[in-house]
């Protein structure tokens, strides 16, 4: 999707230094084309088994990105109220939504049991007993899959690891069979799934094996007492490439777990994130200042922090080029924002050129956790958000303004 054709930068057949021009910067820039075939890539790969591909929401919640995955055919994962209704807005099948969240509210499940979604990954008896009482009141039976801690380490960042024991997520793995024969005993509740979801951009196919084994082994051990799931949903997780990471593809992960999963008869559940919209975008900005001190080469660029949290908060690396290329001297900088904390940065220690003001750079893979995470931190508008079809370009969030940052404060 993304490219050079005579030392300009494309994404898919639009220079992006004319969409810099155009709709200004920062700018995230979407290849719709990417999207569709990151999507596809689970479908081929989960095609000989019955699955759902439930896109997780919160890497992105885009309602034009959304969209594409729906005319897909593309289940959702949500993770709160906020994205149930971005979801039914979206016009997603209520039928393919799994809800995920440690610390639903009353009125979050509520909504959800209104919405008729399909399952609920419920996290902790408290979170199953309330359920169990709404769905009564509502005069509904709410399907429900345990969200198990199969204690497996992915080898990620701390911050996204989330299947380990010492998580707040999930039950223990040990307990399950006991929580499932207590869910039976109520009469609002089906127990219809199974869920684990272990952590984000994971780069190797291990730690899924081990996770699916344990689900695996709780599905045998609940259909002895006589509970049949139907649903095995393993999350999301799977890893991109940001910079050199040999991360597994669907392919490779169906291929993984085909022995553990053979003979269960029910439906696959994957909730793939970053894998789905992560390389599908640059964020672009331009060049304000270039300054030298103490002997460090810095280029102040108009994307901050606020914008890309990913660098400050995982020590997480974004490629970065320049949006034309023509031959010159690479030197080592520091890419930075112009928010006034030293953690402000898009990319430390980089070969690149020194680029004058003006000039347009692009952080490669921004499309997950990218503008979702994004702030109006220091009263920066949100960027606005471009999605390429083919050489057509369109606007799919406009820049927010400043009369957005006092809108909803007290006159
Ligand atoms: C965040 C999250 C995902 C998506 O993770 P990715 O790494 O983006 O694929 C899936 N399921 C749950 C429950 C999550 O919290």
């Amino acid at each position: 999707m993304l490219n050079y054709r005579n030392n300009r930068l494309f994404v898919e057949g639009v220079p992006v230094s004319r969409l810099g021009k155009r709709f200004g910067t920062p700018l995230f820039i979407y290849s719709k084309k990417r999207i569709e075939d990151n999507y596809n890539a689970y479908r081929n790969a989960f095609s000989s088994v019955k699955n759902l591909i439930c896109f997780a929401n919160k890497s992105n919640s885009n309602r034009a990105l959304l969209k594409i995955l729906k005319n897909l055919g593309s289940g959702v994962d949500i993770t709160s109220g906020g994205e149930l209704y971005r979801a039914l807005d979206a016009g997603f099948n209520p039928k393919k939504i799994v809800y995920a969240g440690i610390g639903k509210t009353e009125a979050e499940i509520i909504y959800a049991l209104k919405s008729d979604i399909l399952m609920f990954n419920v996290e902790s008896i408290e979170e199953l007993e309330l359920l169990n009482r709404a769905a009564g009141r509502l005069k509904k039976k709410a399907l429900i899959a345990f969200r198990i801690n199969p204690n497996v380490d992915p080898h990620t960042h701390h911050y996204i690891t989330t299947g380990k024991s010492g998580s707040k997520f999930g039950i223990p793995y040990e307990q399950a069979v006991a929580f499932y024969c207590y869910a039976t005993t109520l009469e609002n509740i089906e127990p219809a799934g199974i869920h684990c979801h272990i952590g984000s951009q994971i780069t190797e196919v291990k730690p899924f094996l081990l996770a699916a084994k344990r689900v695996k082994k709780i599905i045998d051990e609940l259909s002895l007492c006589g509970i049949r799931i139907r649903y095995a949903d393993l999350g999301g997780g799977l890893g991109i490439r940001y910079r050199n990471e040999n991360a597994p593809t669907p392919k490779g992960l169906a291929r993984a777990l085909s022995g553990v999963l053979k003979g269960f008869r029910g439906t696959i559940i994957l909730e793939p994130g970053r894998s789905i919209v992560g390389d599908t975008c640059v964020l672009l900005s331009q060049v304000t200042y270039r300054k030298r001190v103490a002997d460090k080469n810095y280029l102040i660029v108009d994307a901050g922090m606020n914008d890309l949290i990913r660098p400050t908060l995982y020590e997480a690396y974004h490629d970065i080029v320049p949006a034309e290329r023509p031959a010159r001297a690479k030197v080592r900088l520091d890419v930075v924002g112009p928010i006034c904390e030293t953690g402000d940065f898009i990319g430390k220690d980089r070969m690149l050129p020194w680029l004058g003001q003006g000039e347009f750079l692009a952080a490669k893979c921004a499309g997950a956790y990218g503008f979702s995470m994004s702030s109006q931190y220091n009263s920066r508008t949100r960027a606005a958000e471009v999605l390429v079809d083919g050489s057509k370009a369109v606007l799919i969030r406009k820049r927010e303004t400043y009369a957005d940052l006092v809108s909803k404060e007290r006159r």
